[in-house]
């Protein structure tokens, strides 16, 4: 049994789960063993999409392969009515597996951890507050930074070295 993150965001309203946070509180009932929550944060919206966004961050217990569950997040993806090849711009639901414990996974569809996780303040917010010691298994430096390091290199002003 492996704990996985997953991320979830959401900047458009849906039928029947209304504005985006509503919508991310649907999908976290919906997600499959899930053990513990992020608050859901507003962020704004990077690239060409105009609304902001609900993210949130998950812990899940999950027993199949990783692949097994990215075709779980896109089944429920497709549920909530997103379109697919709809990459950016407005979405009703976005489910990415930002990490799984020490697993590393690069195939064609899928790549753990997440490869934008460590850009992502949106990501990194929500992740430091359900696991800020995950390390990340493929950073440089010894030990492996955890999420709380890794947000706080993100936060840090370019070019000033850590004290
Ligand atoms: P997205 O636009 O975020 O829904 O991602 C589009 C594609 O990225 C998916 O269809 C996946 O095949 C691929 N992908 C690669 N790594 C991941 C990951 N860690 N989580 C989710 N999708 C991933």
């Amino acid at each position: 049994m492996a704990i996985v993150h997953v991320a979830i965001g959401s900047n458009r309203c849906h039928g029947r789960f209304g504005r985006p946070a509503g919508v991310v509180r649907a999908a976290i009932a919906a997600l499959p063993g899930v053990v513990r929550v992020s608050p859901i944060i507003a962020t704004d919206p990077l690239g060409p999409g105009t609304r902001r966004y609900a993210n949130a961050v998950v812990a899940l217990e999950w027993t199949g392969s990783l692949p097994d569950l990215l075709d779980v997040l896109k089944a429920m993806e497709r549920h909530f009515g997103r379109r697919p090849g709809q990459r950016w711009g407005n979405r009703v639901l976005d489910l990415d597996i930002i990490a799984a414990g020490q697993q590393v996974v690069k195939t064609r569809h899928l790549i753990v951890p997440h490869p934008e996780l460590t850009r992502r303040r949106f990501v990194l917010d929500p992740l430091v507050a359900v696991a800020p010691d995950w390390r990340h298994p493929m950073t440089c430096a010894v030990p492996q930074l955890t999420a709380r390091q890794l947000r706080a290199r993100l936060l840090r002003p370019k070019g000033r070295p850590r004290a």
